[in-house]
């Protein structure tokens, strides 16, 4: 495969930065969400045709395979990948001071086709040369492997590697998006590439146009969780980070105490947002004095919605992925077409189910999918918060299937993993249940369109958007989640689907979450799924009609342009 890069450097670029993009299910450059959403976002500028150029690392030997023995303990493996399959070496190098040697940074070169024909390149940087030493060739292996020391490497690389290879690719760029705070340290080289010219500097702190740096970045930040942001002690920073600014000057924009690659982000943007409008608020008491604004996340249609339901719309509501608000006129799909074809959907999942995991789950049972990283926040076992009570509303009338991997250094979430696998041995015979091993996107588009409800349960306010249950909503899949992150936007009562606990402006109420499941479930999802079908088809319309038409990532694409972008 040869694709010159000749054709992209034509016309300014907004660049994207993103440690992990994730573009398809076998390109293992990806871990969960984060991922995910930048390969929707990528995706969706193609289709828009915007102007464009993605940045982020190779990481060749994948995050990880995932084993898991018969109680639940997950040990991970490595998990290679061919880069040749996929994408094109460029010739062009760049180098970058890490630990005081000179480490030479390469990139390949992915591009992203939407259906009508238009491209954006996704450059993937690389350190893994024979010119380099060692340590220096494992830098872009790993996604989210190692220590301290490799992440702020890994981050030197993506920041400081990816700026000055855009520079030497050719690429003139407009805006730069940090998609998290993982890229920030290029605003450290737009800050040396645009000092003032002030002839005789009576104060050195004149010549960082901090202004012009922020008129060029956006920034938007995705966690509450204060493990998302990195932070890095400034003696590990001077050791690692050679040549890079004064050190009271980094000290002005990044943080006094540490290296605060969320600070620096901030400080040096003047377009920053949180991915849902709670989250938004969630962010500006996180960061006070700053003017945080909110951009919905969305996922992308087309890359969402399984075969039997795509051949569905192409009859009914043509035009839909490139124009997903077509979705608004669902009600011209009859009623048995749609439930068809959301029963065709679910036999090839419970058959791939079974198949997998010999759990001999059957067609017509109601099933429940539940499908995040397992990480405590999250609490997949908040359905078994009350194990009687759920047999006795669920025994032969539910099958819930799990997946999702723990990250190798959470073990908490991986307990979380043992313990779905106690309850699935203990309830065997009673209520089926089934754990699909490395979860993916493949695995997750299966588990999104195959199910018939889509259960989340994080403890508010943590979960800062959640795209999975969009995606779900993209197959007529209702959600039946906790009121925090985009569900708070989407959800209408009854209508869309169901919220679990407290509204959300009352403070979080874990016992009653718990309570308000099982009520949920026992008295009003249950009994509708087998007793009412006309009310139950009618919720997954309104799942297409209301929330698919609005959390996709084409929405959210045309909000950054007109919101972030062109400011
Ligand atoms: C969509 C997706 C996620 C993110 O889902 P959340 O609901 O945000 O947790 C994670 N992993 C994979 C493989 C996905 O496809």
């Amino acid at each position: 495969m040869t694709v010159s890069i000749d054709k992209f450097i034509k016309e300014p670029k907004i660049a994207y930065f993103s440690m992990e993009i994730g573009v398809r299910s076998d390109m293992l450059t990806y871990s969960g969400g984060l991922g995910v959403l930048a390969g929707d976002t990528i995706k969706s500028t193609a289709d828009l045709n915007l102007p464009v150029v993605a940045v982020t690392i190779l990481t060749k030997k994948g995050y990880f395979k995932q084993e898991l023995d018969i109680y639940g303990r997950q040990s991970e493996l490595p998990d290679e990948w061919d880069p040749n399959s996929f994408m094109t070496p460029l010739k062009e190098r760049v180098i970058v001071n890490i630990e005081g040697r000179e480490v030479q940074i390469g990139a390949w070169l992915y591009v992203v086709e939407s259906m009508r024909g238009s491209k954006i390149p996704i450059i993937f940087l690389d350190t893994d040369f024979p010119e380099n030493a060692p340590e220096d060739r494992g830098i872009t292996h790993h996604l989210y492997g190692g220590d301290q020391t490799y992440r702020l490497k890994q981050e030197i690389v993506l920041g400081i590697g990816g700026f000055r290879i855009l520079d030497e690719l050719g690429f003139e760029i407009k805006k730069y998006h940090m998609n998290e705070g993982h890229s920030s340290l290029l605003t450290v080289e737009l800050l040396q590439s645009h000092k003032r010219d002030i002839e005789e500097v009576w104060d050195e702190r004149l010549v960082w146009d901090a202004e012009k740096v922020r008129s060029l970045c956006v920034f938007t930040t995705h966690t509450p969780v204060a493990a998302g942001h990195d932070k890095f002690p400034y003696d590990l920073v001077q050791r690692v980070l050679s040549d890079s600014l004064p050190l009271d000057v980094l000290k002005e924009f990044a943080g006094h105490e540490n290296l605060n690659l969320t600070m620096l982000a901030l400080n040096l943007s003047n377009y920053i947002n949180g991915v849902a409008k709670k989250h938004g608020e969630v962010s500006k008491g996180m960061f006070p004095g700053y003017e945080i604004h909110a951009i919905t996340n969305g996922v992308h249609s087309f890359t969402w919605t399984c075969d039997p339901l795509k051949r569905l719309y192409d009859k009914y509501l043509p035009g839909w992925a490139n124009e997903p608000e077509i979705f608004v006129r669902i009600g011209r799909i009859p009623d048995y077409e749609l439930w068809e074809a959301h029963m065709e959907a679910k036999r090839h999942f419970i058959d791939y189910v079974n198949r997998e995991t010999q759990s001999d789950m059957n067609y017509d049972t109601f099933t429940i999918g539940f499908a995040r990283r397992a990480t405590a926040y999250k609490r997949a076992d908040l359905l078994f918060t009350d194990v009687e009570r759920l047999i006795r509303m669920g025994e032969g009338r539910l099958q819930i299937v799990y997946a999702g991997k723990a990250h190798p250094k959470d073990e908490e979430g991986k307990r979380l993993i043992q313990r779905i696998f106690e309850i699935k041995d203990r309830l065997k015979d009673k209520i089926k249940i089934a754990f699909l091993k490395n979860y993916n996107m493949d695995i997750a588009l299966k588990l999104v369109s195959g199910v018939d409800i889509w259960l989340n349960t994080p403890l508010r306010p943590l979960e800062a958007s959640g795209t999975s249950g969009m995606k779900a909503t993209h197959n007529g899949v209702p959600n039946f989640s906790v009121l925090d992150g985009w569900w708070i936007e989407g959800h209408i009562e009854g209508y869309t689907g169901w919220a679990i606990g407290p509204s959300p402006d009352v403070p979080a109420d874990p016992a009653r979450d718990a309570d308000d499941l099982y009520y949920k479930l026992e008295t009003i999802i249950i009994p509708t799924f087998y007793g009412d079908k006309h009310t139950w088809i009618r919720i997954m319309q309104n799942a297409i009609g209301k929330n698919a038409y609005y959390f996709n990532s084409h929405r959210m694409m045309r909000r950054y342009v007109t919101e972030a972008y062109i400011r």
